[in-house]
């Protein structure tokens, strides 16, 4: 099926291919999330009809509503919005990874409210590297204290660090919040972490990420068309 969402994702897929050949990286160390947040079911379907497994969303009652609808397919769910406390028990029953944990107390209610029957909840810690003063995500100085309290937490496993850089000035400046992430999640391995994620990259940015390390990137108009 040669849909323009099966277009747009291979022009993704081949984008980051030569991203990671320009970064001397293996093609298959840097995985792609579809930001679907307010695109209908039927377009996730196409996605899925095109190969696309893993999908990222921001509105928790929005994903939720669209799972149910999409129960019949093997789909990957990631929340990447911030998550408010009176939320944490549906992302815990119903998504795979959370990217966006910033605080304790979140965590610690998404390890308490994460059902037995469900393997654990996979998550990422934000990290607010160039100190956006609008933005959500732990300061560099809070984040080694915060990632060994999540590792810490029975039902969850933490798997990495997500950044969401504000758009830089130039290039090199933009290499450079990513490259400071990057440093970021190596020191937490050398601390005795098992970290696999680094979740970084958009659009915009996604050369860059990748060429810093990120094994993630997180894309959604590209995919799917403006919102
Ligand atoms: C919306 C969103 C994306 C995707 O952004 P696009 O500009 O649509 O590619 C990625 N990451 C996060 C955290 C988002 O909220």
């Amino acid at each position: 099926m040669n849909t323009l969402i099966a277009q747009n994702l291979s022009q993704v897929q081949a984008q980051i291919q030569a991203a990671c050949q320009a970064a001397g990286r293996e093609p298959d160390s840097v995985q792609l999330l579809a930001v679907s947040k307010t695109w209908g079911p039927e377009s996730v379907r196409q996605a899925h009809a095109a190969g696309q497994l893993a999908f990222g969303e921001n509105y928790i009652q929005e994903a939720v509503d669209k799972m149910a609808a999409l129960r019949d397919l093997p789909l990957q769910w990631h929340c990447i919005g911030p998550i408010q406390s009176n939320k944490t028990r549906l992302v815990a029953e119903h998504f795979d990874w959370v990217h966006c944990i910033d605080r304790l107390k979140i965590a610690q209610r998404l390890s308490e409210q994460r059902p037995d029957h469900l393997p654990a909840l996979q998550v990422c810690i934000q990290v607010n590297v160039d100190g956006g003063i609008t933005k959500s995500g732990v300061t560099p100085h809070e984040l080694p204290a915060l990632a060994q309290a999540v590792a810490a937490l029975p039902r969850l496993q933490l798997r990495g660090l997500m950044t969401i850089p504000e758009p830089a000035e130039t290039p090199e400046l933009m290499r450079a919040v990513h490259r400071q992430a990057k440093a970021l999640f190596d020191a937490l391995n050398q601390q005795g972490l098992a970290l696999d994620t680094l979740s970084m990259g958009m659009s915009a940015d996604l050369d860059a990420a990748i060429a810093e390390g990120s094994t993630l990137v997180r894309v959604g108009t590209a995919i799917f068309g403006k919102r």
